[in-house]
């Protein structure tokens, strides 16, 4: 480690490749790429160590994929693992955790200088560039090109993309116009934001039938929507695993149901290898060239084109009516799974609590003079593991010995004779491409249960009421569309979001009914000037409140416009029960 420092303060430059993969090799890093990639990744770890240390803190270097990907979606900012390398995450990442650091740390300032990234004078000209780039944002904001300014990066976008190819060209630009990296340009939050609002109206699907209110509060139920079924089509879907195409007549699927996975709501099972998949884990393609493109449900709704550069015509998604009985069925099913999903994520939290708790526990206990052990300390104990017959695999060359042949004389006599380099190298390398593999895989689940939880919030009604079913990334990015939230700001809690959100989404019906006077399908009981609330509904409320956290309750009351005066969990739901089936107008006089 101590040589890794020195390396990094002085002298990366000249360093072999060699040298600098030896470095990383001790310290438990991949050793693939290019030098630059080399010295880049030595930097990160040095940097995250550095950081990490005064808070007895893992070093962020150490991080997987997707627990890189929580870190940064906790602070707001754009993680794309499908396009995005590993070190390119990280580097956001160490970027933010500098940022944190430097007001409390303005007093020991004294080893600043070796943490900061110097590339040798590329950033001065990456600047340049980059205010330029975000120049020419502006510009192209004043005249509204907004397919102009995601295809600054160079990919060109047009307005039948799919969303994720707009998706893509939208972190290309943003990685060199953001606030963050334009310190010396002062519209820079202008030209971010000019950016994202190019993203969001060109990814807005233009439907027919929808109101404009309604849209904008996000309150289409999903299958309500009329729309013409021009050019659309029933596209191709495959399952991920193995290939075969899903949905065929003899697969007993009713036909509504291609709407019912493209819009997001929920998964299938594949008929021939049993895998559950959703539309953002399945494979689509074109259907005039029969080309593979990156579906999102957010493309459900828009007529686009596949992407590839000889096919150019545009096409649509077949919307099929279903059934009113299948509908309500389908309603009760994903608000009970919305239900679950809240208590894997209760489970989830108060696991990794616990985790802290322990982890806390033991670094008191040994006097915190630990955690200097880091990854050799982790091939000690996975060889241990293995001689003791806990591991089915050397850790070394990755050999298996059958069942029969593991005596611990035998997995010891291995140990001892397995030096072979190139082995090593090559068992490296294939558990690197495993858990790259694995990493994309849990990047693609994660994304099939965003989609299915904003779908199932839609499907449902879409209203404020029923925010406490959102995850906290669809929560903060609502809150930053709203503006009651900014990037760089202090970051509200999930309570906070949910409570701010439901007050704009009262305020707003309470302007409509002003103007309107009333006809809206729900009016508010609002009172003159004060913030109007949404009484408890059964459609509103879980169904079961019991299985709830304490703190998911507080969420639910924060929904509906008010904070629980009870303190205790029953007592909660008791107060959200009276809300229900009292006199709503009583009620809401007693607040
Ligand atoms: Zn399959
Ligand atoms: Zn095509
Ligand atoms: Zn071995």
């Amino acid at each position: 480690m101590e040589d890794a420092q020195k390396l990094v303060a002085h002298g990366l430059e000249a360093a072999t490749a060699g040298r600098v993969k030896g470095l990383l090799k001790a310290l438990g890093q991949s050793q693939a790429g290019e030098k630059a990639e080399l010295a880049e990744r030595l930097r990160l770890f040095v940097e995250g160590a550095a950081l990490s240390a005064p808070r007895r803190e893992p070093n962020p270097a150490s991080l997987k994929v997707g627990e890189l990907r929580k870190e940064l979606a906790k602070r707001g900012l754009p993680c794309d693992t499908s396009i995005e390398t590993r070190d390119a995450l990280l580097r956001r990442l160490i970027d933010a955790l500098k940022r944190e650091a430097q007001p409390n740390a303005g007093a020991s300032g004294a080893d600043r200088p070796t943490t900061e990234p110097d590339d040798g004078g590329a950033p001065a000209s990456g600047e340049g560039r980059d205010i330029t780039l975000a120049k020419r944002v502006l510009e192209l904001a004043e005249t509204g090109e907004d397919a102009a300014i995601l295809s600054l990066a160079g990919a060109p976008v047009s307005r039948d993309s799919t969303v994720a190819a707009m998706r893509k060209a939208y972190l290309a630009v943003s990685r060199s116009v953001h606030p963050d990296k334009l310190r010396n340009f002062a519209d820079a939050t202008k030209a971010f934001q000019a950016l994202v609002g190019a993203f969001e109206r060109l990814s807005q699907p233009e439907v027919v039938g929808a109101g404009e209110a309604s849209r904008r509060s996000g309150a289409v139920a999903a299958t309500a929507i009329a729309r013409s079924n021009a050019n659309c089509f029933r596209t191709k879907v495959r399952c991920p695993r193995c290939k075969v195409e899903w949905g065929q007549p003899c697969d007993g699927v009713e036909k509504w149901c291609y709407s019912v996975l493209m819009q997001g709501v929920k998964c299938y099972t594949c008929s021939t290898c049993l895998l559950d998949f959703g539309c953002m884990t399945a494979l689509h393609s074109c259907p005039h060239c029969n080309g593979p493109f990156e579906f999102a449900p957010a493309d459900y709704h828009r007529q686009v084109t596949c992407g590839s550069a000889r096919c150019t015509r545009p096409f649509g998604f077949h919307l099929f009516v279903m059934p009113p009985r299948a509908e309500a069925e389908l309603r009760a099913e994903v608000k009970a799974a919305a239900e679950r999903r809240l208590r894997v994520v209760e489970a989830a939290r108060a696991r990794t609590a616990r985790g802290a708790a322990r982890a806390r526990a033991a670094a008191g206990a040994d006097g915190g003079g630990g955690g200097g052990g880091g990854a050799s300390g982790e091939r000690a104990e996975a060889e241990a593991a293995f001689v003791r017959g806990l591991r089915d695999e050397c850790p070394r060359c990755g050999w298996a010995p059958s069942a029969g042949e593991a005596q611990r004389d035998d997995l010891v006599e291995h140990l001892r004779s397995c030096t072979d380099a190139k082995a090593h190298a090559a068992h490296r390398k294939r558990k690197a491409a495993a858990d790259a593999r694995d990493d994309a895989r849990a990047a693609g689940r994660h994304k099939q249960e965003e989609a299915m939880t904003h779908a199932a919030w839609q499907l449902l009604g879409g209203q404020a009421s029923q925010m406490w079913m959102l995850t906290d990334e669809q929560l903060r990015a609502r809150c930053l569309e709203a503006g009651v939230e900014a990037a760089g700001e202090q970051a509200l809690t999930r309570t906070e979001r949910i409570a701010a959100l439901a007050r704009r989404a009262a305020e707003a019906d309470g302007a409509r009914m002003l103007t309107n006077g009333g006809g809206s399908v729900a009016p508010p009981r609002g009172r003159r000037g004060g913030s109007a609330a949404c009484a408890p509904s059964a459609s509103s409320l879980p169904d079961n409140l019991h299985s709830l956290s304490l703190q998911q309750l507080r969420d639910v009351c924060a929904a509906h416009g008010f904070v629980p005066k009870a303190r205790g969990k029953d007592a909660v739901i008791a107060e959200l029960e009276k809300r229900r089936f009292a006199g709503s107008d009583e009620v809401l006089l007693l607040e």
